[in-house]
């Protein structure tokens, strides 16, 4: 594992190969039915030319997390506080103008929906020259090139005319395609992808998710993968962190982390969840409840009133008190490593076959 090293929590200056260093980060939203707690002292790293996956329900505040490391964030309704240095610049303090610039410039984000990011009234090529002249004072011959370059790097057919469509003459495939042109169009160092094959069919999707790999490799970026598949996240990501009620509640390599879980909250979004090759007979096994409120969130361990191992932890700890999420590989969970052990060998594997 090469990521993911620091406490939660803890202010340490960046790794030498940390990229992205976010530390106890704290978003908090003003609503009229109170502060809505969406991050809640979130900490992680990720290095050059690797791929953090991020995974948890909605409402777990891996988005949020991600918006605001891009600034996206309303700043009249929202509270940020902690730290996220980027190449050692935080991010946190940083003014908006200054922000603008590292905006699909430096850091550049993927979306679920290309039709919400695309604008209906440009065409594709202009869509995607416009920031590479923004951020390099091209000129607009030089970027119209460019956008037929990232088209064919994206592997969009007959580029040198399809440059001129609308967005609505490309299919979902292509939308998503050209979106991804346009976020690296400036050579990012690093990019986020929040859920960006999720609209689309499998074919498709396995397409895109190779065409990521291939351009990380070209360009060496850094990358967020933001998904609830655990299946795309095995393929695309080296380090893997699992968020619940805006916390990381288990992090590690992804290998590490989908071979041997160790926290209640995996083990139930991982029994919840087909697998390829699977048995038809094993039923699968859904999460009791819903998840928590983020105006009240529970006591102690936001997941105590899902889980369904509380009475291996002595007392009410799980109800009071907050468990901590250790260094390097980690679940933060009252249960002792034994326990943990025994419970996935006895209980959770075998649901997994
Ligand atoms: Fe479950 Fe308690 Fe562990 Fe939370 S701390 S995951 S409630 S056993």
């Amino acid at each position: 594992m090469s990521t993911l090293t620091k406490t939660e929590g803890e202010k340490a200056p960046t790794g030498p190969d940390s990229f992205l260093s976010v530390r106890d980060l704290r978003v908090r939203f003003s609503t009229e039915d109170g502060i809505v707690k969406a991050v809640d002292g979130l900490s992680f790293d990720v290095e050059r030319g690797k791929t953090l996956g991020i995974v948890g329900e909605s409402g777990s505040g891996k988005s949020v997390t991600n918006l605001t490391v891009l600034g996206l964030h309303n700043p009249k309704t929202t509270t940020v506080e902690g730290e996220i240095l980027l190449d050692g610049q935080d991010l946190v303090t940083t003014p908006e103008k200054e922000l603008e610039k590292l905006r699909g410039n430096k850091v550049a984000m993927i979306f679920q929906d290309p039709l919400t990011a695309l604008s209906p009234y440009y065409t594709v090529g202009r869509q995607i020259a416009e920031p590479f002249m923004k951020h390099t004072g091209a000129s607009k011959k030089e970027a119209r090139e460019r956008a037929i370059e990232m088209l064919t790097k994206v592997g969009i057919p007959q580029p040198k005319t399809r440059v001129d469509d609308y967005p609505h003459q490309f299919s979902g495939g292509m939308r998503q395609r050209a979106m991804i042109a346009m976020a690296l169009v400036c050579d990012p160092d690093l990019l986020i992808a929040d859920e960006p094959t999720t609209a689309l069919d499998v074919t498709v999707q396995a397409q895109i998710l190779d065409l990521l790999k291939d351009l990380q490799q070209e360009f060496g970026s850094a990358i967020i993968f933001i998904t609830h598949d655990l299946g795309v996240i095995s393929d695309m990501a080296d380090d893997l962190l699992v968020m619940y009620s805006g916390r990381a509640v288990e992090r590690g390599s992804v290998r590490e982390v989908l071979r041997e879980p160790r926290h209640p909250y995996t083990w139930g979004l991982l029994s919840s969840m087909p697998r390829l090759g699977g048995s038809t007979s094993q039923p699968l096994t859904p999460i009791p409840g819903s998840p928590p409120s983020l105006l009240n969130p529970p006591s102690g361990c936001p997941f105590h009133p899902r889980c369904t191992f509380t009475d291996k932890v002595s007392g009410d700890r799980c109800s009071t008190e907050r468990p901590a999420l250790g260094t390097g590989r980690a679940a933060a969970c009252h249960l002792t490593a034994e326990q943990k052990q025994t419970i996935f060998i006895d209980k959770i594997q075998p649901r997994l076959r």
